[in-house]
């Protein structure tokens, strides 16, 4: 057991699915969880079986019609009073979060916060759903009603835990669709916890359901011929296979997926401001943020000047045990920080140039943790590999611009289209470029600070479908039309 003092005791009592309204323990193969900052092993999760993953479709799809059936007001009590509980239980589940993610305990706390949130606003839009009418002269009506989908399958990443469960989940039961997640086999633990908290908010037995386990268990999911809609958070790889089970069951698809976010700083930028967002940007979560501006895409008569702001405070950032909140927590896993070393190591091998970090950090107090080095390659050519790649870990690269023009040529020369930043004081060409780059998001003179409440999705390769903010509801909402003859 790790020695943290925060770190919770009692994780061997909760449940490894949630199946039914039961807490059930798996019957595939068992699966250590690691705490990253120390190496050691805390808890076995045994993986479920495809068994298993039939039983809470099956559950999920025999719980559909008493939850949409429930009237919209009392589905949004039930949705409210989650929120209730996940804020009351916010210091654990943060805890749990932490741990389990390697995320410094502010950052897991303020997911925590955003999952109430998600839980919240999607609680308010139960009783919102409204039709059309749709005029077809005297002797007919037509009427639209949104039904939900019916059942719901969502596979989660390991850097957003909480956070993506919610965006999913609280949109998909306010519609009255009913749900199977499946978070990674890296971080299961928040995802059994919430769907505990559902049952006791007053969620019905098989409307929330938690399987876990690998790729296998996702698979068997998102290709069930009882899915109606599949959403998926992870990388562009998985995301495509994703799509392709889902083909079997033709199933609806929502894919949030990897992203080489550029972040432009045109000459008239304020330079402090641009400094603090492309820090916080790439070295937020060490990195392992999808949303990450990863490439920094500067004008040639500041770059400089930027660079050394940029590399000033990257150098101040302080690594510790993710429960003591430092700025840095370890990588995810040791699979994730041999990933990021060796996109390092071949960008040196190429010849490009590293003005800080580039290597692994071993703390005094924690010398088997998995940390990294805020790292910096300047000036890198577009079709390099750690231009082009996602590298999801602390890693920034710098590209030199000449001019907008150029800037939003090379922004758009990625496969990806999640999210950019611009930094100007001109706020028509500010506009000029927010309307022309490939990204579902755009944050000018700032850099993820979008909240909660507005649509969040990818273009390119970064992604189908849009979460959060009204636009999370559609997904989750079949529309029929009925035609009146009067
Ligand atoms: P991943 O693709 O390895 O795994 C994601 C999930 O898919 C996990 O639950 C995994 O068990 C499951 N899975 C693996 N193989 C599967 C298969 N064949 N069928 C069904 N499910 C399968 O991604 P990850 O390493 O957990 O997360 C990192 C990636 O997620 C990065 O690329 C990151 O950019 C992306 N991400 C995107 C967003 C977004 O909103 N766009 C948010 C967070 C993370």
């Amino acid at each position: 057991m790790t020695a943290h003092p925060l770190f919770p005791t009692d994780l061997d009592r909760l449940p490894h699915h949630l199946i039914d309204g039961a807490g059930h323990s798996g019957a595939g193969q068992p699966r250590a969880l690691i705490d990253p900052a120390t190496g050691e092993s805390y808890l076995s999760v045994v993986d479920a079986d495809p068994t298993q993953v039939g039983q809470a479709v099956a559950s999920a799809k025999g719980a559909l019609r008493g939850w949409a059936d429930t009237a919209p007001g009392a589905r949004a009590q039930v949705l409210f009073r989650l929120a209730d509980l996940i804020a009351g239980q916010a210091d654990r589940l943060a805890a749990v979060e932490s741990a389990n993610v390697g995320k410094p305990l502010s950052q897991a706390r303020r997911d925590v916060i955003r999952a109430v949130a998600y839980f919240r606003f999607y609680a308010g839009c139960c009783d919102k759903l409204n039709g059309d009418s749709i005029p077809l002269g005297p002797d007919q009506t037509a009427l639209t009603v949104l039904e939900p989908v019916g059942v719901t399958a969502h596979i989660l990443p390991w850097n957003y835990p909480i956070s993506t469960l919610a965006r999913g989940a609280a949109p998909a039961l306010a519609v009255g669709a009913t749900i199977v997640a499946k978070p990674s086999e890296l971080t299961p633990l928040s995802a059994i916890m919430v769907a505990q908290l559902a049952l006791e908010a007053g969620v019905p037995p098989g409307v929330f359901n938690v399987v876990c386990g690998a790729g296998d268990v996702g698979a068997a999911l998102a290709g069930h011929a009882d899915i109606a809609h599949v959403t998926f958070t992870g990388s562009t790889a998985t995301g495509r296979r994703v799509m392709q089970a889902a083909s079997a069951p033709v199933a609806g698809v929502t894919l949030e997926l990897g992203g080489k976010s550029p972040v432009v700083v045109l000459a008239d930028a304020d330079l402090g401001a641009a400094a603090d967002g492309v820090v916080r940007g790439i070295f937020f979560n060490a990195g392992q943020v999808c949303a990450a501006g990863a490439r920094l895409i500067c004008h040639r008569d500041v770059h400089e000047a930027l660079i050394e702001r940029v590399v000033e405070r990257a150098e101040a950032l302080t690594f510790g045990h993710p429960l003591d909140d430092p700025d840095l927590g370890p990588l995810v896993s040791a699979s994730q920080i041999a990933r990021v070393d060796g996109f390092v190591d071949r960008a040196r091998t190429a010849g490009l140039r590293c003005v800080t970090g580039g290597h692994r950090v071993r703390p005094d107090a924690l010398p088997n943790g998995l940390f990294y080095a805020p790292t910096i390659f300047t000036d890198v050519p577009a079709d390099s590999e750690i231009a082009r790649d996602e590298v999801f870990g602390p890693v920034l690269v710098t590209q030199i611009c000449e001019d907008a023009d150029h800037a939003l040529t090379l922004a758009n020369g990625s496969d990806f289209g999640l999210v950019a930043g611009i930094y100007t004081a001109d706020a028509s060409r500010a506009l000029q470029i927010a309307r022309r780059v490939e990204a579902g998001q755009v944050f000018v003179n700032g850099f993820l600070q979008g909240g909660d409440t507005v649509p969040f999705g990818g273009m390119k390769h970064s992604g189908i479908g849009r979460e959060k903010g009204l636009a999370g509801l559609a997904a989750y909402c079949a529309t029929k039309s009925i035609v009146l003859n009067h």
